[in-house]
């Protein structure tokens, strides 16, 4: 063992395939773990402390909107610790049908202002090559999902209209090269434009690219609310006609419609998987969602992409249209606030508007003397359509029920930014594991490490990552399982977690005794 250099020492190690725990000692040399040895067999090294601990593989969360991380400014820092420091050690991004990558010159105006309204910082990249070479030093390591919505904007621009048989062919060309070049599959976001306007024969001939790579399908489904049922039937009919693995992304049944559905859902999947299907989905523990004030506009209102969202949000008689169709509904629309209310929605990032995070918008509203649909135009037009929002729009039992699913796995869906973002970035992964595991008992400590490591790394092809043993990657966790939980929440959104102790990447202590350690050993992962 005179190689060694890390010495995890006196820990009891959950390996991440749902096995109980093992007392032993993990030793590290070159990246790599080497051997797992009977506790003090560990030998020589720089020992890294793990007694009263446990010892699991390094977490992947399967779903995060942390694409553009690497390029926010120096003191976004706290932003990009805060997976690290829960022991995320690898990201899955590029979800939702919302990549930075791939871009043409046909459409590079609107394409990099779809991407600063979507993440805040970056330009749109020609395809994931150029997207892995423009970042580096980075904490955790990251893999990319093509996004649909970007992917067809590059070919066919932000309308509301069908590629022609030659902007299809060219789209699952360029599919085809990001997924060469090592991108992780293919996501969708089905109630996010232009995404949103796709047809299943669409959807169908870019998945069947994506099944010749073995690659995933992630889609954000075309309604997670009182349509719920048959946006997983499309999903699922999608990947049967394609033969690709399907992965439901975030899933849940939100709003008051669609409450307890969660029984029926899980149910349909359990039957797709024994009918044959390769399909799986993630959750976050937390029962409100998040994502963009835009979104909570009928999806006409977004056709020709920001610079025609921002013409029509200043028209009156539109704002009148748009208030109507919230209240009556569109069809194939998910229509979140007609699903709850505005008293349900409240503003998480508005960058000029500072004053405005943290409330709801029906509480604006009545301070301002104003219509609701007034105050959200008014608000997107001043922060060029960049707000997020939160959606308290789920119920507990049904959190309850998908993460105690065997096929579930956790992604946070966290969305890094400043102001007041949902604590779902910094908490995801700790919460699980004090709330939902030691409090609740909901899931057993293995099964809830498996969802974060062994599972999600087989799932998304992570070779060589998500279990303990010699050979594997050192991406390790020390925890206290007694202690562990999320410090964040919907006031203090970036709060660290507790009990978490260290954090190694790529055999490099990241976090020791719960403190970074400036360590950038994260890489970009050719998939
Ligand atoms: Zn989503």
């Amino acid at each position: 063992m005179s190689s060694a250099n890390l010495v995890v020492r006196g820990g009891s190690v959950l390996d991440g395939t749902g096995s109980a725990a093992v007392p032993a000692d993990v030793v590290i040399a070159a990246g790599r773990i080497v051997a797992v040895m009977p506790p003090g067999g560990g030998g020589p090294g720089d020992v890294v402390d793990a007694r009263d601990a446990v010892v699991t593989p390094g977490f992947v969360d399967v779903h995060t909107h942390s694409d553009a991380l690497a390029w926010a400014p120096n003191e976004a820092d706290r932003l990009r610790l805060a997976s690290l420091l829960q022991g995320v050690t690898t990201e899955i991004c590029g979800n939702c049908g919302s990549s930075m990558f791939p871009a043409s010159p046909r459409h590079a105006a609107a394409a990099a202002e779809t991407v600063r309204a979507t993440f805040d910082v970056g330009e749109a990249f020609a395809d994931f090559t150029a997207y892995a070479e423009g970042q580096s030093r980075r904490y955790t390591h990251l893999a990319a999902l093509v996004g649909h919505g970007t992917l067809r904007a590059a070919v066919v621009g932000f309308a509301d209209s069908r590629p022609t048989s030659d902007q299809l062919n060219e789209m699952c060309a360029l599919l085809d090269l990001c997924l060469t070049q090592g991108a992780a599959g293919l996501s969708s976001g089905l109630i996010y434009p232009p995404g949103c306007y796709a047809e299943p024969a669409e959807l169908v001939a870019l998945a069947r690219v994506v099944a010749r790579h073995g690659k995933l399908y992630v889609t954000h489904l075309r309604d997670e609310m009182a349509g719920v049922e048959e946006a997983l039937e499309e999903a699922l009919n999608l990947a049967n006609a394609a033969g690709v693995r399907l992965q439901v992304s975030h899933h849940k049944t939100a709003g008051r419609f669609a409450w307890g559905r969660t029984t029926q859902t899980l149910q349909r999947l359990q039957k797709a998987m024994d009918d044959g299907l390769d399909v799986a989905c993630d959750v976050y523990p937390y029962d409100a969602a998040s994502t963009h004030l835009h979104a909570m506009l009928p999806p006409w209102a977004s056709d020709g992409g920001i610079s025609a969202l921002l013409v029509r949000l200043a028209d009156p008689q539109l704002r009148i249209r748009m208030a109507a169709d919230i209240a009556g509904g569109v069809p194939g629309w998910e229509n979140t606030v007609g699903n709850g209310g505005w008293d349900r929605i409240s503003i998480a990032t508005a960058a000029r508007h500072t004053e405005l995070q943290g409330r709801r918008v029906s509480a604006i509203a009545t301070e301002q003397g104003a219509d609701p649909i007034d105050v959200v135009c008014d608000l997107l037009l001043d922060e060029h359509a960049a707000v997020t929002v939160i959606s308290h729009s789920m119920q507990e039992e049904d959190v309850r029920r998908v993460l105690a699913a065997p096929f579930s796995m956790i992604g946070s869906d966290g969305v890094p930014r400043d102001g007041r973002p949902h604590p779902r970035w910094a908490g995801s992964f700790a919460r699980v594991l004090g709330r939902y595991v030691r409090e609740l008992g909901v899931l057993s400590l293995p099964e809830a490490v498996h969802k974060m490591t062994g599972l999600p790394a087989a799932r998304f092809g992570l070779t060589g990552r998500g279990v303990i043993a010699p050979g594997q990657h050192a991406d390790l966790v020390v925890l206290d399982p007694a202690t562990v939980a999320d410090g964040a929440d919907f006031d203090d959104p970036l709060a660290r977690p507790h009990g978490v102790r260290h954090v190694i990447v790529s055999g490099k202590v990241a976090v020791r005794d719960g403190e970074p350690t400036g360590v950038r050993a994260g890489e970009v992962l050719r998939l």
